[in-house]
């Protein structure tokens, strides 16, 4: 496994494998791999010659500073991960690497970023826009995975490509969960005992709204006011920063239950917050 911080030994690598006509996997992350990371990871084995996974805690997209700085962070644990799974090369820049004295160039979509955690973390899409782009560039995948877990994440990037005309084709893949439902994130250990049992109020929530669905309630603010029920009933919930039902494409929220609808959530569990999201077309009577 090539462990690489340069920028332009990156673009030479990428450059080289597509003369000898490899296809590249890209799994963008931030490091603190988990079973979640590690199943993009598989998947971009599955169907490319060489698979990249990018470690860059990226600072642009985080609004708060306080955030930022407690990110969890363990590159010797990430790299043995990623060399015992078989990844081909560690792209891990620094950040003066990515963003050198002079960066002035952003990316944003317009809309799309305005709801959900868009309008709880300013500028955080415009960053990730900007990174992802970047990375892109350099990376030069033919393929790059993302997570369900991130919805809204998933569905900016899917648009920026297209819009941007990208040569990149983006597979989005489901979310892993602990065994007792809790979606697998970096920020969980940063949860103490009583908070990770807390925690789980995200998971509660949406088995409920698919009983409901199944059971044939179809308004959304019925089924918002039942995870609601369920999430603040729990101790360490500090607050709810949304809990929206929204169409899957536009992210628009819509006011009934259908295939392309998709729940929500965000909440701060302590001084974590911790996102979680679900659709319903299986659920629908
Ligand atoms: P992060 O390191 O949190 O920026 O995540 C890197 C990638 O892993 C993103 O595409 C995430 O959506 C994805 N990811 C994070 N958690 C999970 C999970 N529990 N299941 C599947 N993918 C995930």
């Amino acid at each position: 496994m090539k462990i690489v911080s340069v920028v332009e030994e990156m673009k030479h690598i990428s450059r080289s494998l597509h003369v000898e006509n490899k296809s590249i996997g890209f799994v963008p992350t931030m490091g603190a791999l988990h079973d979640g990371h590690l199943s993009l990871i598989k998947e971009a084995a599955k169907y490319n010659d060489y698979v990249v996974v990018s470690i860059f805690i990226n600072p642009i997209q985080f609004d708060e500073k306080k955030d930022l700085l407690a990110y969890p962070a363990d590159i010797l644990r990430d790299l043995e991960i990623a060399k015992k799974i078989g990844v081909s090369v560690v792209f891990k820049p620094t950040v003066n690497e990515m963003y050198p004295s002079g960066f002035c160039t952003f990316v944003d979509t317009e809309g799309l970023p305005q709801n959900l955690c868009g309008s709880n973390r300013s500028g955080h899409f415009k960053g990730v826009s900007t990174v992802v782009v970047k990375l892109f560039n350099i990376v030069k995948p033919e393929i790059a995975y993302f997570g369900e877990k991130d919805f809204q994440q998933a569905v900016i990037v899917t648009r920026l490509v297209k819009d941007l005309g990208m040569d990149v084709k983006i597979a989005v893949l489901p979310t892993v969960r602990a065994d007792d439902g809790l979606a697998l994130s970096s920020r969980n250990v940063r949860l103490s005992g009583l908070e990770r049992g807390d925690a789980l109020c995200l998971f509660e929530a949406i088995k409920n709204a698919k009983m409901l669905v199944a059971s044939g309630v179809t308004d959304a603010t019925s089924i918002k006011k039942s995870c609601l029920r369920i999430i603040n009933a729990k101790k360490s919930v500090k607050k709810v920063d949304y809990v929206s039902v929204v169409n899957r494409d536009t992210l628009l929220d819509v006011p009934f239950i259908d295939e392309s609808a998709l729940l929500a959530m965000a909440i701060w569990v302590g001084e974590t917050r911790l996102i979680d999201n679900c659709s319903f077309a299986e659920c629908i009577v």
